[in-house]
């Protein structure tokens, strides 16, 4: 795959030959004993469905603590996970894991709302962070956090898998290489129907906790995607919602929002999210002389793309199966190890929440034009840094 990668594409990353050697260094398990121990925080349905088990099949982190408010859960977690009765942490005794060498990086995978918070508290406990979409519900509270790595000199990572997922680098690949011309437009789609009788839904759908409804949760998706396929920053955005108040869901977030961003290459990227819309999770990428249709392009495994190409639609392209949670636990663990450069910091979330906000900022002006143009680049392009396939 990397033969694909232009050098244009290479252009203006940071140090992306030193990244490089690093990432493309082959994927050995590392002995159980020498693994990067995670601190799991918060046992809800990702951590249960996807970040244990992923952290089972990962091969440089394993699982080292979990924290929950909820004891008798915690402790057969841990049980049935091989972990010590000390290893085990309740939110009013988390920050005894500064005494735990056993913990190098806490995952921090509540509800949006309370992010920041105990991902300074992590690092005042001195330890690095990998931290959930997105990084929290202000874009105050993501420059504290960020501010807090610093001072900690730990690392922050937010937990974008789809820069460590095969598909996706992929079509980044294809776009970085313009085998298919320049690319014109992208559509993103992103969205669900949201369940009030759901208490994980519940909090989604509550303003203060999630930061913004369907559009904190899953048009954040839509946002990221458009900036690394294109690896560009949008400058003005604008954006509109429908919201239906009388729906009981939506008494404190928007529904539907769609967005459209400006890019300084001139591609323009629609996206819209909803909590009140058939589930879907997709994207497409037209450029001049073919379509890529990624759809789905983020769930959890199953991601097709189709490629069309004068007219005519090649068949779907499907991966083989992988565990997108446990290849970015690894790379989380190859950054705090050296081995890996940052490719989703800290900074790559505040993005995302400036972006959100500028959306937000939009819609309560009817659709007005908001600059966003403020001078934020990645360091580093997955396309470039992230092997494919790591774990074959
Ligand atoms: P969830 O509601 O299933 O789990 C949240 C957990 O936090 C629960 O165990 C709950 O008991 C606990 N909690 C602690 N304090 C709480 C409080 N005050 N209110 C409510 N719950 C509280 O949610 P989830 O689906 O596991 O999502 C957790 C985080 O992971 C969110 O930030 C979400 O955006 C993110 N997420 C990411 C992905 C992904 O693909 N990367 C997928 C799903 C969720």
């Amino acid at each position: 795959m990397s033969n694909r990668i232009s050098r244009r594409g290479l252009i203006g990353v940071v140090g992306a030959s030193t990244a490089l050697a690093a990432a493309k260094a082959p994927a050995i398990a590392t002995p159980d004993a020498d693994k990067v121990g995670f601190a799991v925080v918060g046992l809800g349905k990702l951590s249960l469905g996807q970040i244990i088990p992923g952290l089972k099949v990962a091969k440089g982190a394993k699982l080292a603590a979990v924290v929950s408010g909820h004891p008798d859960k915690a402790r057969r977690v841990a049980a049935e996970n091989g972990l010590p009765a000390d290893a085990v942490y309740g939110y009013d005794d988390y920050d005894r894991m500064a005494k735990d060498p056993r913990i190098q990086v806490v995952y921090i995978v509540l509800p949006n709302a309370l992010h920041a918070d105990h991902t300074i508290r992590a690092f005042k406990a001195g330890k690095h962070v990998l931290c959930e979409k997105p990084m929290a519900t202000s874009v105050g509270d993501a420059e504290a956090m960020i501010a807090a790595a610093k001072a900690a000199k730990r690392r922050l990572m937010i937990a974008y898998r789809c820069h460590y997922e095969p598909l996706n680098l992929d079509i980044m690949r294809r776009l970085r290489d313009g085998s298919l011309g320049k690319t014109r437009l992208v559509n993103t789609t992103m969205g669900r129907q949201a369940d009030l009788a759901e208490p994980s839904d519940a909090w989604r759908l509550d303003g203060l906790m999630s930061g913004g409804g369907a559009l904190a949760d899953m048009g954040i998706y839509g946002v990221n995607a458009a900036r690394y396929l294109l690896n560009e920053e949008p400058v003005s955005v604008r954006a509109w919602a429908q919201t239906d108040r009388t729906d009981p869901r939506f008494k404190t977030t928007e529904d539907l929002i769609d967005w459209q961003f400006r890019f300084p290459s001139g591609v323009i990227a629609n996206g819209s999210t909803s909590f009140n819309y058939a589930p879907t999770m997709g994207y497409e990428v037209i450029c001049e002389r073919g379509r890529l249709v990624a759809d789905p392009a983020a769930f959890y495994g199953g991601n097709r793309l189709t490629v069309v190409q004068g007219g005519q639609a090649q068949p779907p392209l499907s991966l083989p199966p992988n565990d997108q949670f446990a290849r970015e636990m690894d790379w989380m663990a190859d950054v705090v190890r050296g081995k890996a450069p940052m490719v989703s910091p800290g900074e790559e979330g505040l993005q995302d929440m400036k972006l959100m906000k500028a959306i937000l900022d939009s819609v309560a002006r009817d659709g007005a034009t908001i600059a966003t143009d403020w001078g934020y680049r990645r360091a580093y392009d997955p396309a470039v840094v992230v092997d494919l396939p790591r774990s074959a």
